[in-house]
């Protein structure tokens, strides 16, 4: 199984990356993609990536922290794409759930890293919390790029429209969750070869473990959450959910993915 989306890049969640990786190899989950936030984030996902073969990174600004955002994040971002196991730009998007970065800022950055990406021809991966109806329209006037939506949290017309822009979905420990009947709803109508799967650890567990840290080897309880909303069998949804996050990925994650 691939983790499309975790935060092994979080010292203090994970002290001993090491570890962490070996307990998600034997949960089945042999592929991580961990997400840069910003620039020491992003940096950190690289020496990771660099130091075990089962890991990738994703560099960028997550909206959050905007307000740090600079043209040399642009350049540093720019400078790690050229690192084969740098795979797509991202978290990039918008939040006005939380207000640490402001809408402008939020934007600015957003602007850039798209345009970068456009320069780069790299994959995006985007984190989007109350603002589906903000970054929607944004991605609707540009050129079409490859995106994922890490997380999918909105509404069945808002994933018809990303779904005309091509998007990708992340599906997330959320998707367990007892309350959360609209979002499977949503899930069970996307495209089967547009979904991917991902912890978002530390945060995001899902059931049974909710209330604890997330990890990369709890994977499996998504994976077969969404194989029953499918009606699928597991092993089934999970060759599905590979061949959809080597597409999206790209040759840079495929030519490592054939030598496994
Ligand atoms: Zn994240």
């Amino acid at each position: 199984m691939i983790d499309t989306h975790c935060h092994l890049n979080d010292f203090e969640a994970f002290p001993d990356p090491a570890k962490a990786v070996i307990d998600a190899t034997e949960a089945g989950v042999n592929r991580l993609v961990v997400i840069g936030i910003d620039e020491e984030w992003s940096r950190r996902a690289v020496a990771l990536a660099e130091q075990f073969d089962s890991v990738w990174a994703v560099v960028g600004h997550h909206p959050n922290a905007a307000s740090t955002f600079s043209q040399d994040s642009l350049d540093l971002y720019r400078l790690l794409w050229a690192n084969p196991k740098v795979i797509a730009i991202g978290e990039i998007g918008l939040d006005f759930y939380r207000d640490r970065a402001t809408p402008k800022e939020q934007h600015y950055a957003l602007q850039a890293q798209l345009d970068l990406a456009g320069e780069l021809g790299a994959p995006l991966v985007f984190h989007c919390r109350d603002a589906y109806d903000e970054l929607l329209p944004v991605l609707e006037g540009r050129p079409r790029q490859p995106y994922l939506m890490h997380c999918w949290a909105g509404s069945m017309e808002q994933a018809q429209r990303a779904n005309e822009i091509g998007c990708y979905f992340g599906v997330d420990g959320p998707v367990t969750y007892r309350k959360n009947d609209e979002l499977r709803e949503v899930l069970a109508w996307v495209p089967l070869d547009r979904l991917v799967i991902e912890t978002d650890a530390p945060w995001l567990p899902p059931e049974p473990h909710r209330g604890q840290r997330n990890h990369p080897k709890f994977l499996p309880f998504i994976a077969s959450k969404l194989a029953e909303i499918r009606g699928l069998e597991k092993d089934q949804m999970i060759r599905q959910l590979n061949e959809n996050a080597g597409r999206f990925f790209g040759p840079k994650f495929t030519s490592e993915l054939g030598e496994g």
